[in-house]
């Protein structure tokens, strides 16, 4: 067992509130990064005074269920130009829900309602190294994390995607290593914590590690509680949110910080 942290110097969690403002753009572009992952970019006046400080902030998406009443889902800000006043947005396709369907229906020139976020949470201490785990609707906010690294940082990632054609590139200038698991090649389904925890299992968790999971609830319950019950991480040193739960719409889930 590795004990990794010790509750003097534990990180601490730093949230900023933000007003949440409702804002309704229009769609300026739409493209597939991957084969399941579209990317749109919205545009518009109402982007101006936008906030997304931290790359896990959270935005609602606002679109109309099957019957036409509007419903709200959580995405990440994946990308925010200012002077552009484009915000780009990645959905990870699976069997649609409204926000998914909405994503594959849209066409440059609709229009697209957005609010919050609401806040932001940003991880302050002493961290020696990061270890990230997530699945494709994680990954955007991953990516944004890896991409705002800074020269001297160290991120291990454990990722898990439908297909390799799945995989993305992500620039970072720190240093960076990426475990992708390639869902197809096991059979695994997106709620089966089974691949990442096999992986987990291989890996070296050095002390002054701090572990960011997001991806399916259960998933993410029990990489959290391998990792506390296990490998002797404080819950301190975890940051986990369930960022869709299986067989739940519009759900997500919280664990302690
Ligand atoms: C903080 C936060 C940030 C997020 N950022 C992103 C993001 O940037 N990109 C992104 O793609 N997603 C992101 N998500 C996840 C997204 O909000 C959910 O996947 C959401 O359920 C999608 O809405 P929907 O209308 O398509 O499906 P819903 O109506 O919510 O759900 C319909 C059914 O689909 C299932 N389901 C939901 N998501 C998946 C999935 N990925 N795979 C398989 N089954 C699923 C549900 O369990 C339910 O049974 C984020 C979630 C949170 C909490």
């Amino acid at each position: 067992m590795t004990v990794i942290s010790d509750t003097q110097t534990r990180p601490q969690i730093e949230r900023l509130r933000l007003e949440p403002v409702r804002r309704t753009l229009t769609v300026a572009k739409k493209f597939n990064v991957t084969p399941n992952m579209i990317r749109i970019v919205l545009s518009g006046d109402e982007l101006s005074g936008f906030q997304s400080p931290g790359a896990d902030d959270n935005i609602k998406m606002i679109v109309p269920d099957e019957i036409g009443k509007s419903v709200m889902r959580s995405y990440t800000p994946r990308a925010y130009n200012a002077e552009a006043q484009e915000l780009v947005i990645d959905f990870a396709v699976h069997e649609a829900g409204p926000a998914t369907r909405w994503a594959l229906d849209v066409e440059p020139g609709d229009k697209a309602v957005i609010a919050g976020p609401r806040g932001s949470k940003r991880v302050m201490g002493k961290i020696d190294r990061w270890l990230m785990i997530a699945d494709e609707t994680a990954l955007p906010a991953l990516a944004r994390r890896l991409e705002d690294g800074k020269s001297g940082e160290q991120f291990d990632c454990l990722i898990t995607v439908p297909s390799e054609s799945d995989q993305q590139d992500i620039e970072s200038a720190s240093d960076v290593r990426i475990d992708w698991l390639h869902r197809d090649e096991t059979n695994a389904a997106p709620c089966d914590a089974t691949p990442l925890l096999f992986a987990l299992e291989r890996m070296d968790i050095m002390p002054g590690t701090y572990v960011w999971i997001a991806a399916e609830g259960g998933v993410v319950r029990t990489l959290r509680n391998y990792l506390m019950g296990s490998r002797g991480v404080d819950k301190h040193w975890i940051k986990a949110t369930g960022y869709w739960v299986n067989g739940k719409a519009d759900t997500s889930a919280k664990f302690e910080e």
